[in-house]
């Protein structure tokens, strides 16, 4: 049996006509930058998360940088985050050229240690971006208690949480700003690169839609240094589309994790994933399991042996980057992430899986871990 860690195809299926019918549509209008069905996702995608506003971008990486601009945040400016994420959390912090300062996890549900952030709060703190890793949100209410007592911003990184809730209210809607990404991957995903910004502040989001297109307002006046961080309608065409489906394609990814839960339960050696008691709504875009470190290499060629995809989100923690390696941290510092980053292992949990599937997954795992 083969059984993809992602296979887009099955889903492709169900909606190709769909798409294939209002993209040619699209292509008969040649309009093919901004416009109507752009401004259209921007009200659904803003209405599914809770958001009164949205601004339409090129990708989540830049939608995170936007939001950084849109705040002034730049050189001399220190921005706290976790240093378990994808690169692009950080990135989005140099690139405006301010310095990321890393907290480590917590080791259960991998996202943010709030009781380490406080204790790196400086007077050049600017803001904290806070991860919902693989799907499940941060624990949002200290850290939004604690960016209030010290004036931050806080911008959600919710690229792989579009829908996750946080005891009933859906990440996007807590902090200042919410980032969201489309790339194909993500649990709403299109056909390139796209994302976007997300707030409850009418004036954040007015000031981000100028700096989307150059900060230019009227035409061809300049006030502010913006860039192209346009998204094509081609892509609001599709995720219009697959947006409805978006809450079925959840429960799939949900009924994925719980059947993953009976066929492991009690396998000795091995870490499920923890949904935390304010996590109301875990939308998996990863299912992420826990090895013992000198144990996962050979899980992992197993798994991949037996036709079992799989793969390391993430290998090295953002502290411990070549990139980063100016900043000083040492091997050691952020422990939680480093263990997270040398024993865990993501398996398949796409909607469409089939029983078969899940059980051969099991089975292949178990054996491998007696
Ligand atoms: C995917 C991802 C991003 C970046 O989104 P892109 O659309 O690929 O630029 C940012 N943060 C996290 C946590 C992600 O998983």
């Amino acid at each position: 049996m083969n059984v993809p860690l992602l296979d887009l195809k099955p889903q492709y299926e169900t909606i190709k006509d769909e798409i294939t019918h209002s993209l040619e549509e699209l292509y008969a209008t040649q309009n093919f930058i901004l416009g109507p069905h752009v401004e259209a996702l921007e009200q659904a995608v803003a209405a599914y998360c809770g958001c009164g506003y949205a601004c339409a971008v090129s990708s989540g990486s830049d939608a995170l940088i936007i939001a950084l601009m849109a705040e002034g945040i730049g050189p001399g400016d220190e921005v706290i985050t976790s240093t378990y994420t994808f690169f692009a959390t950080a990135g989005a912090i140099s690139r405006v050229g301010a310095t990321p300062v890393f907290v480590d996890i917590d080791s259960k549900s991998y996202n943010l240690d709030v009781s380490a952030i406080e204790a790196h709060v400086t007077s050049r703190t600017k803001a904290i971006i806070p991860v919902h890793l693989y799907g499940q949100a941060a624990d949002m209410d200290p850290i939004m208690e604690i960016a209030s007592r010290y004036g931050l911003v806080v911008i959600e990184d919710a690229a792989q949480a579009i829908g996750t809730e946080y005891k009933g209210r859906r990440v996007c809607a807590m902090g200042d700003y919410g980032c969201l990404s489309f790339f194909p991957s993500k649990n709403l995903g299109t056909f390139g690169d796209a994302g976007m910004v997300l707030s409850n502040n009418a004036e954040k989001i007015e000031r981000i839609k100028i700096l989307r297109n150059h900060g230019m307002s009227p035409q061809y006046h300049h006030q502010v240094i913006g860039g192209n961080f346009r998204m094509d309608a081609l892509h609001a065409v599709i995720l219009k589309i697959k947006l409805k489906h978006l809450d079925t394609w959840i429960e799939g990814r949900q009924r994925n994790a719980a059947d993953y839960g009976r066929l492991l339960a009690g396998v000795k050696g091995l870490v499920l994933p923890t949904e935390m008691p304010y996590s109301t709504r875990h939308t998996y875009n990863q299912y992420v399991i826990r090895v013992q470190e000198t144990r996962r290499q050979a899980v992992w060629d197993g798994l991949r042996k037996a036709g079992v995809g799989c793969a390391v989100y993430y290998p090295v923690p953002l502290h411990l980057q070549e990139c980063y390696r100016n900043l000083g941290y040492a091997a050691g510092e952020l422990p939680a992430s480093e263990s997270a980053a040398a024993c865990t292992l993501a398996l398949p949990i796409y909607p469409e899986l089939t029983m078969e599937q899940k059980q051969y997954v099991a089975e292949v795992l178990k054996g491998l871990l007696a």
